[in-house]
């Protein structure tokens, strides 16, 4: 079924779309990215994700083609258009199309494109069996807190890891996880401590991170934000990951070792339907 995306404000069917050959975002992955997760037709965690992309932007100099209103009312019309009950929304903003120069435009005139994926993100087999990975090295740059998408690094990573027959990879840096090829990694200790990377530059700053620890406090449980060691997480009680895409999936395996007993453990089941429910009733 053919799809209604928006390029710079107009609606279009996904086969009329276009985008120029000169579009920074093209020849030299300039430009930023946000995936919000739509639960009943609504938009969870839609502030933060605003935020974190004025971030984003004001990281690459790059101004905000659209009010933070218009912005929400694209991805509401979008919803609307393609009858989006339950899926994700991607949005994409680049410095927009200039001849090829290194250096930035001196009026730059960015693009904002945007389009849905209707997918089941609630009852998903990853959430029922949990997911594999591999530890594999982190070939990113260095300001992974920048949501751009130059996405070919984790791209090459998470294909390695399908090869081998795991379902996705923690990348590790000087001996530490930095986080998931698309995701944010998280451990639980048999003394019930959850451990999630502290926030840098070395990793991406994840919405569903930032809400899920909030949900972890709230429920009294005690977290430790730091670094960990692939040794660690093999060793832990459970594992498992953040994301909008993947709210909080677990992870039953990790480098061909079994967390666990090898099925969703009762931390990481409690913290999605915690996170599940909150984010139906906050959706906007
Ligand atoms: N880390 C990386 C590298 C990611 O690509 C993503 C998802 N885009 C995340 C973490 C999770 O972030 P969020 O919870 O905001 O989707």
């Amino acid at each position: 079924m053919s799809r209604i995306v928006c390029v710079n404000g107009e609606y279009l069917d996904e086969a009329e779309a276009r985008i120029s050959v000169f579009d920074r975002g093209f020849l030299f992955a300039d430009a930023v990215y946000e995936v919000t997760a739509v639960l009943d037709g609504r938009l969870v965690d839609f502030p933060a994700h605003l935020a974190r992309l004025h971030r984003s932007l004001d990281a690459l100099r790059l101004p905000a083609p659209a009010t933070d209103e218009e912005i929400t009312a694209i991805h509401r019309e979008l919803v609307a258009r393609n009858a989006l009950v339950e899926g994700l929304i991607y949005l994409q903003i680049s410095r927009g199309a200039a001849d090829r120069d290194f250096l930035f435009p001196s009026e730059p005139r960015p693009s904002l494109v945007a389009f849905t994926q209707a997918r089941p993100l609630v009852e998903t087999e990853a959430a029922r069996k949990g997911i594999g990975i591999v530890t594999l090295p982190d070939l990113r740059w260095a300001r992974r807190d920048i949501k751009t998408v130059q996405l070919l690094a984790p791209s090459l990573t998470r294909m390695q890891a399908r090869e081998s027959g795991a379902d996705d990879a923690w990348m590790v840096e000087h001996g530490f996880v930095t986080e998931g090829t698309s995701s944010n990694a998280w451990i639980v200790r048999a003394d019930g401590r959850i451990i999630t990377r502290d926030l840098s530059p070395s990793i991406l700053h994840g919405i569903t991170r930032s809400a899920v620890l909030a949900c972890a406090r709230e429920a009294g449980l005690t977290i430790e934000e730091r670094p960990f060691t692939p040794e660690e997480a093999r060793e832990a009680a459970e594992a498992f990951v953040t994301a909008a895409s993947a709210f909080v999936t677990p992870v039953v395996a990790i480098d061909g070792t079994v967390i666990g007993d090898g099925t969703p453990g009762p931390v990481t089941t409690r913290l999605r339907e915690i996170y599940v429910a909150e984010s139906r009733r906050r959706a906007i």
